[in-house]
């Protein structure tokens, strides 16, 4: 039986298949290499003609397909990797940044297409232009940083949108130009927000969010891609604040379906989304990010369920992208493999790969961006080339 929202499962499980195999993740690695260069082939075809060319955002719009060609990048020989690079080149030095609300996110905003732009230039040694890139960077805090902005806090639209770019930049650029006082300022920000609409609402959590007058609890709009990020900036944060996360995430454990997936919203009784976007799948980076940080056990249980969930209900009709597709879904187990080295989960992220790879013959539903890397074929593109080298893979946009 299939669900109304996902493709039943059908591969094996890997207790199943290695009973008959051993698992090699060489077997699955020419298939995929062949479909990135067949997919990149149809996308450089049909993306200029059926893309708005005035988006250039990281999530639709041209700074995805920047993101797509660097990582391509990374894995081709030191002579093909020019190639790449300046493609990506191309689309972030002619494009047009029009100034809108909400500027100041990685994943919307003009802050991504600038983020990605220095360390481009990082990358080809141009240091003069990551100077200039990073001094743009540090005049978006004016817009965000207090708490008089009004702004929201989530990752698409919100302050933490502004923080991952921050830490995007001094994880990749190896002199750390980001300055701490100002990731502070910002880490800061969200922790009073959090606490001050949690005392409002008399609330159990010790932090509490909202983004157009819904308690959002996902990656992309919520509270876990919220404390995913602050996480991330933990050398930002002192006992007490770590308290306040920790008892956030306990707050945020009580509210699991007894599926094991969990609610888009406080209070919200359809267990239905098992996206990055909304559902377990998110919940699972931020388990996987409190495990690190904390060290407690239950919190890999937590990211373990969270990784079943996806493996069930994951294959979605929504089809390959990454914020509601199958690729954003895959690189859950991706996470999960990189913390334990376990091949189950490798074993599973290769399964959803080969789904990905007979790509459009399911019949799942077209994005209204279909070749943009949060909705479409550039982002599925993405969790391929990564799956060739697993242990470098990052969810573009959240993990830092
Ligand atoms: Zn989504």
């Amino acid at each position: 039986m299939s669900g109304d929202r996902y493709i039943e499962n059908e591969f094996d499980d890997y207790a199943r298949y290695c009973e008959t195999s051993a698992f090699a993740y060489e077997k699955f690695l020419p298939k995929i290499e062949c479909t990135v260069y067949k997919l990149l082939k149809v996308l450089e075809l049909e993306a200029p003609i059926k893309t708005d060319a005035r988006d250039c955002s990281v999530y639709t719009g041209s700074t995805g397909i920047a993101l797509l060609y660097m990582n391509l990048a990374l894995i081709q020989t030191a002579d093909k990797n020019v190639e790449f690079n300046e493609k990506a080149r191309e689309i972030l030095v002619t494009q047009r940044l029009a100034k809108r609300r909400h500027d100041f996110t990685f994943l919307c905003g003009d802050v991504g297409p600038i983020a990605v732009r220095a360390v481009l230039h990082h990358r080809l040694g141009l240091q003069k232009e990551v100077k200039t890139d990073i001094d743009l960077l540090h005049k978006f805090a004016s817009g965000c940083v207090s708490l008089e902005t009004g702004e929201p806090d989530e990752l698409l639209y919100g302050r933490v949108g502004y923080l991952y770019a921050l830490l995007y930049i001094n994880a990749n650029i190896s002199t750390k130009p980001i300055d701490v006082k100002l990731m502070k300022n910002v880490v800061q920000s969200v922790l009073e927000s959090g606490q001050l609409l949690a005392a409002k609402m008399n609330c159990d959590s010790p932090l509490m969010y909202e983004w157009h007058d819904s308690l959002y609890l996902g990656a992309a709009h919520g509270i876990s891609g919220i404390l995913t990020m602050l996480l991330e900036a933990k050398e930002l944060l002192d006992a007490p604040e770590m308290a306040r996360i920790k008892g956030t995430i306990e707050f945020l454990i009580s509210q699991k379906y007894r599926s094991g997936n969990y609610p888009s919203s406080l209070g919200s009784t359809s267990d239905r989304l098992v996206h990055w976007c909304h559902g377990a799948p998110g919940f699972l980076f931020l388990f996987a990010k409190a495990y690190e940080v904390f060290g407690d056990a239950p919190y890999l249980q937590e990211a373990r369920q969270c990784a079943d969930v996806v493996w069930k209900r994951g294959l979605l009709k929504k089809g390959y992208g990454l914020c509601h597709g199958v690729a954003g879904n895959a690189y859950c187990f991706l996470r999960l493999y990189k913390l334990t080295m376990e091949d189950c989960y490798l074993y599973r992220a290769a399964r959803f790969a080969e789904f990905c790879c007979a790509y459009g013959t399911h019949g799942c539903r077209v994005a209204d961006r279909p070749y943009s890397l949060f909705e479409g074929m550039a982002g599925t593109i993405h969790f391929l080339v990564d799956m060739l080298r697993p242990l470098e893979s990052k969810f573009p946009g959240f993990e830092v």
